[in-house]
This record gives structure tokens, sequence and C-alpha cells, in this order.
């Protein structure tokens, strides 16, 4: 073909005849194929058998909103039930910047020196927001994150703080049908998140920070109620004597609290994760917790309750998520909105209005 820029006229760049080009670069390359989707028994299978890779797909499934996912990992979570529950969860908070990260990484190293495995989750309700989860990052944990036993998985990011702690709970059956005997749970001590997390594991540590004027602000009092161990972190060099006197001020604090229920008094220890000082006397406190509340029948009696508890947690959730879900509820919702700003209707009625609405169409499915 000849083209008009070779025309003698033109003063541009002459423009070469091409090499046409094979229709397949690699005429013996395989179409390629989708992964092909295990069974219930083949995630079972491979879970059982410590198959980090079956693992980390098996909490895909678990993490999927997909309604077929979700009933292959119900069966899968079903099956490895029975192999659940031979571990020691530990849930881990603390505010951003209070050394979780470093803290986990070090605490993560002590603990497997014993053996056994560990597995690394977080809950991050912002995580939706900002779109992926920086807690639970394994680069945030470089050592452990090297380490063959240790398994690190960040947060679930879709849906309610409710739908992420009732996946991260899931995750921890599986983990530990997978022979990990040491699970912590990372979460960020702000909010709510740490009630959920409080509700999955057995011992609850809050990692706190001396020298930021008065010691017990910032830290929500429910927070305080509810952990089992609570550690001042960067207990180092000029920090040494400050940690002290937030130690000291903590253990005052706690004395004026209600009894636990496992009538544990909270302990408080200084140590420093960056520079590895005094973690055995964290983890001496987490031990004798531990040959505490096995002795006295609380572990069983709390996991108990918290396996209780996620049955409601899911009966309620599931509930608020299909009446959410019906087209003609959200958009009875809409109207009965505009009318309850605009003062034509009270709250109570228009919810009654739509719940009765609701119930009608269940009767009628
Ligand atoms: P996270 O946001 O709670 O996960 O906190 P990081 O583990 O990322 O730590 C926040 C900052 O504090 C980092 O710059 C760490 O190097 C530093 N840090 C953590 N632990 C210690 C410690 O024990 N001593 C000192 N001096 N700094 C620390």
């Amino acid at each position: 073909m000849t083209h008009p820029e070779n025309n003698s006229e033109y003063k541009g760049l002459q423009v070469n005849s091409g090499v046409s080009s094979q229709p397949i670069t690699n005429p013996y390359r395989r179409p390629a194929r989708r992964r092909q989707q295990l069974s219930a028994s083949e995630y079972v299978e491979g879970i059982l058998k410590g198959n980090v890779s079956i693992l980390g797909q098996a909490v895909t499934l678990v993490e999927s909103t997909a309604e077929h996912h979700q009933a292959l990992a119900q069966e899968v979570i079903e099956k490895c039930l029975p192999y659940s529950g031979n571990s020691r969860r530990i849930g881990i908070t603390g505010v951003p910047g209070a050394g979780k990260s470093t803290s986990i990484d070090v605490f993560g190293l002590h603990v497997l020196r014993d053996g056994g495995k560990l597995a690394v989750l977080a809950i991050d309700p912002s995580s939706e927001r900002t779109q992926g989860s920086i807690l639970g990052d394994k680069t945030r944990m470089e050592k452990l994150s090297q380490h063959p036993d240790a398994f690190i998985r960040p947060s679930p990011s879709a849906g309610s703080l409710g739908g992420v702690a009732r996946k991260t709970r899931e995750t921890i059956v599986l983990c530990e049908a997978a022979g990990y005997n040491n699970i912590f749970v990372e979460t960020v001590g702000v909010g709510q998140s740490e009630t959920a997390v409080h509700s999955m594991v057995d011992f609850f540590l809050l990692i706190q920070l001396a020298g930021t004027g008065d010691e017990l602000q910032g830290i929500k009092r429910g927070i305080m109620e509810m952990a089992d161990g609570i550690v001042i972190n960067k207990a180092d060099g000029d920090n040494i004597e400050r940690a002290n006197l937030a130690a000291a001020q903590f253990r005052n604090a706690l004395h004026l609290f209600p009894p636990t229920p496992s009538k544990w008094m909270p302990e408080v220890v200084t140590y420093s994760g960056y520079y590895e000082l005094n973690i055995d006397k964290v983890w001496d406190m987490i031990d004798r917790y531990f040959a505490y509340v096995k002795e006295t029948g609380y572990f069983d009696r709390k996991r108990n309750e918290q396996a209780k508890y996620w049955m409601f947690e899911t009966i309620n959730e599931e509930l608020r998520h299909n009446f959410y879900r019906q087209p003609e509820i959200r958009a009875l919702l809409e109207q009965k909105e505009l009318r309850v700003l605009n003062n034509e209707q009270s709250s109570f009625t228009a919810a009654h209005d739509v719940l009765r609405r609701y119930f009608t169409l269940l009767r009628n499915k």
C-alpha cells in the first residue's frame, strides 16, 4: 500500500511498509484457564494438612460476599469446627503508633521459640473506607512475615463491623484446624472493634504509651475495663522512668475498677518492643493468666459464652442484611425518612410501618 506521505511532495518522515504480524504469537500457548474451585472436602483436607495456600484460599472464600462462596465457606467451617479450639487466642490493641506491629513481630517470634504455629489476623473497621487495611499487613511485621510457621492476614474489608468481625472469627476456626495454636487478633484501640475482638479472644492485651500527658486520656474507660493486661511500650532510654510512672498510674486506676468476670487482676508491665526489653515479662504474665483461667474453668466458660454470643450476632447480622436488601423496604425507607425529617410522622410509627411491611413481605414469600 502506498502512503500519501511517501509522495515526493511530502516533506515529513517517510513511512515504510510494515511487517505483517503472526495471527498468534505463540500457537502452543494454552488458553487461560480459571482456577478450579475446590470442593468443601478438598478445602478441609488441605487445611487439616496445614497447606498454607489452601488455607489462604479458604479464608478468601470466607471473606467473599458472593452467596455461592458463602454456602461453600460455611460447609468448610462446619467441617473444620471439630478440629478447632486448641489455641491461645490473644487480642492486641493500641492506638496507631503505640507499637502494635513492632510488638507483634517480637511477641510472635517469642511464642514461636517454643514451637507451634502463629496466625496474625486483624479487625480494622476503617478499612472499608480506606480501601484495604493496614492492620495485619505483612510488610509491617518484617521478621514474622518471613517465618515459615507464621500466617499473617490483614483485616477483611467488606461489610459492617459485625460482618468483618464474624469473618475473623470464622478465620480463627480455619487457622486452628490448620494447626495454628497461637492466634493474635490485632485492632486499633479507638472504638467499637475492641468489643468485637474481646468477644473472640481469651486474653485481651492493651498496648499503651507513657509520656502523653494525662496517662489515662485518650483511652476509653471501656477498653481498659476489657483488658486482662496493660503493657506500656517504649520503656527504653530516657523513657524508662516515665513508663514506670505511667505503669503506677494504671495500676492505681485498675484498682478502682470492678473485679473482672474471671477474677483475674489485670497486670501492668513495661517493655520495649523495638529494643526487645522485658518481652519475657509480658509473656510470663500471659502464661500465668492462661494457667489461672484453665484451672478455674473460666477459660471454657468464656469460650462457651463467646460461641453463644456469635450465634446471636450472626442471627442479628443476617436479619439486618436481609431487611435492608429488600428493594421495597429500601424504597419505603426513603419515603419514611423524608416524612420523619419533615415532622409528618414520628420515628416510632414510621419504623413500625416499615417493619409491618417487611413482615407482610416475608409471609407472602
Ligand atoms: P502501630 O501503629 O501501633 O503498629 O505502631 P508501630 O509498631 O508501627 O510503631 C510506631 C513507631 O514507634 C515506629 O516508628 C516504631 O519504630 C516505634 N516504636 C515501636 N516500638 C518501640 C519501642 O519499643 N521503643 C521505641 N523507642 N520506639 C518504638
